[in-house]
């Protein structure tokens, strides 16, 4: 494995390889790496001739100092695994780096951006797509992997790649889970022993909302879930919605779309957790 820290450094080496015909898979992560991440990188790996990923904490990413200071990082463990999958390339940059200068950039994903995530964690998806663009830049790859874990931020980079037009295939993958069903997640290891053997019912609310569906209509249905979480002092629900796989807005009715998402997020003790299940 290849490691570059420096912008131009990588993108000559890119550029070589796209010249010589080679196809080029990427992963954008943020690091403390899991099975989650190593199941889009063996996948890229698959479909392309060169893997490439990246590991960068994006501070401007996030709207809370204090999940930026607690983020877990372990880049000597994340080589590790990424030399046991076969990754080609590394790309580790320092934040001055990739910033330089003040990033002013605002993106305007309309509506996309109000609800759920966006709602809850202002700039965040602004400075999601801020890094997601400058490193497909600087990476030029020919297809990108994002995990439906962070289902919106797919849709925001989406959006960003037809808004921008950018030449870049984007590969949805599914969820990946622990046994007992909750989402991996680098956060996970911030749980406390007690906080981790709670949280697989995220997930079991979840497919009890799915399973719920045949026989209440949505609001009732919200209501459930709400009153299942208040039901455990453990838990603070930031929201859960039910949205159009689409276009993320809330619907009301299940005729209203042929494909719904629940969505979940909630703190569990200091640690802030998201995940959805497919409804319809
Ligand atoms: P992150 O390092 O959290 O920014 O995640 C990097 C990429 O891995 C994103 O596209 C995430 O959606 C994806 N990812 C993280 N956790 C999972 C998971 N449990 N299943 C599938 N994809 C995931």
């Amino acid at each position: 494995m290849i490691t570059f820290s420096k912008i131009s450094n990588i993108n000559s080496f890119v550029r070589e390889q796209r010249s010589q015909g080679k196809t080029l898979g990427f992963v954008p992560t943020m690091g403390a790496l899991h099975k989650g991440h190593l199941e889009l990188m063996k996948r890229a790996k698959q479909e392309n001739d060169l893997l490439v990923v990246s590991i960068f904490v994006n501070p401007i990413q996030f709207n809370n100092p204090d999940d930026l200071k607690k983020y877990p990082r372990d880049i000597n463990q994340d080589k590790k695994l990424l030399e046991s999958i076969g990754c080609d390339v590394l790309f580790a940059p320092a934040v001055e780096e990739m910033y330089p200068d003040k990033v002013v950039k605002k993106y305007n994903f309309g509506t996309l951006e109000t609800v759920m995530e966006g709602a809850s964690r202002s700039g965040h998806f602004n400075g999601v797509a801020v890094v997601v663009h400058k490193l497909f830049d600087i990476t030029l790859p020919h297809k990108a992997y994002f995990g439906e874990k962070d289902y919106q931020q797919l849709a925001i980079i989406k959006k960003l790649v037809e808004m921008e037009a950018i030449p870049v295939k984007i590969i949805p993958c599914p969820i990946v889970r622990e046994t007992d069903g909750l989402a991996m997640s680098s956060r996970n290891t911030r749980l406390t022993f007690e906080e981790r053997a709670s949280a697989p019912y995220i997930y079991q609310t979840l497919k009890r909302a799915r399973k719920s569906n045949e026989t209440i209509c949505p609001g009732p249905l919200k209501q459930m879930v709400i009153n299942m979480f208040e039901a455990r002092e453990e838990f603070d629900l930031e929201y859960f919605e039910l949205a159009d796989g689409e276009n993320l807005q809330p619907i009301n009715s299940w005729s209203a779309s042929t494909e719904i998402l629940g969505f979940v997020a909630v703190k569990l003790g200091n640690v802030r957790l998201i995940d959805n299940i497919r409804i319809i």
